[in-house]
């Protein structure tokens, strides 16, 4: 059977990784970014290039966005020539972005009003997961959708989870970005205390890296420190982001993040000293002053 065509809305890290990767599986695919130069070299491997959100969603049997932010997303799919003005009636719509809940079930009922099956369908792992169909799926919608979704997800992504209906995987992804802030804002003071404190910073980097405390995200803080290379996979700008909308979430449950609140903070001194548009590691140099 003919592979359904897929839009992919924004070619940011995660986007463009995910439509090359979409490009490798020879699945037939439309793209629209805002910065219509990110569209280029998809163009050039195949794809067709849409000049509208609509005109891509038009297009296509599945969309699916990956931009910044609720404000993005809200633009992208509700602006003028906006994604749900040209998705056909029982189109597939998801919104892989990190959202708010509130915002992807507003945007869910948009959806229903068009008579579309949608999908809320964050992912964790990042730019290199992106590109090589890595990513895990965290999934909010009907069964239905679900499995309408499955073909495209899995050849995204290593799991693809349905966890709920909409909002679901919004809130479990927010819930993970919440403690990942927190683990790395406060790597980044203990960094701070290393340094301050006369230890031998090779060897403390030694005992921390073999300790209980070495999570994926830590190895990806040292590797950072060690190369000194904070080329973003993961901006640091979302980070910050996504901590806010976690303790939004958490405050909606009755729940108060206490120690998300001072890694707010920690991160968004970190955006005031200009380092949004570095990876999110990038926060151990905010901390760290020599
Ligand atoms: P990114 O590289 O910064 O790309 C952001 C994308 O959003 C770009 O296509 C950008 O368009 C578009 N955009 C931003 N503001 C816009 C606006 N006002 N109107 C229209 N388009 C707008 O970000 P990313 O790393 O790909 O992340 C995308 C989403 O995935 C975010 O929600 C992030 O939290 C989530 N996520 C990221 C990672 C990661 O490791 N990077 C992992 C999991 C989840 P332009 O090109 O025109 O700027």
């Amino acid at each position: 059977m003919a592979k359904p065509r897929v839009a992919i809305v924004g070619l940011g890290i995660m986007g463009g990784g995910m439509a090359s990767r979409l490009l490798a599986e020879r699945f037939p695919l439309v793209v629209f970014n805002r910065t219509p130069e990110k569209t280029k070299r998809f163009a050039e491997a195949g794809a067709l290039v849409a000049k509208s959100p609509s005109e891509a969603s038009a297009q296509a049997d599945v969309t699916i966005s990956m931009v910044a932010d609720d404000a993005a997303s809200r633009r992208l799919w509700t602006g003028p020539e906006g994604i749900l003005d040209g998705a056909r009636p029982g189109t597939l719509l998801i919104e892989s972005s990190t959202l708010s809940v509130d915002w992807i079930r507003e945007l869910a009922a948009l959806a229903a009003k068009k008579n579309c099956e949608f999908l809320d369908a964050p992912v964790t792992g990042t730019k290199p997961h992106a590109a090589t169909g890595e990513l895990f799926f965290m999934v909010g919608g009907t069964a239905a959708g679900f499995k309408r979704a499955h073909e495209v997800l899995s050849a995204l992504g290593k799991q693809v989870l349905h966890l709920g209906p909409n909002g679901s995987g919004a809130l479990i992804k927010l819930i993970n970005n919440f403690v990942c802030g927190v683990q790395a804002a406060s790597f980044a003071e203990a960094m701070a205390v290393v340094n301050a404190s006369g230890l031998d910073r090779e060897q403390c980097v030694s005992v921390l890296s073999g300790s209980a405390l070495a999570s994926p995200l830590i190895k990806r803080m040292l590797s950072s420190m060690a190369t000194n290379d904070f080329t973003p996979n993961f901006p640091l700008k979302l980070m910050t982001k996504d901590i806010g909308y976690a303790i939004k979430e958490g405050a909606s449950c009755g729940v108060t993040l206490q120690t998300a609140v001072p890694a707010l903070d920690v991160f968004k001194h970190a955006v005031s000293e200009g380092l949004g548009e570095q990876d999110f590691s990038a926060v151990v140099k905010s901390v760290n002053k020599d």
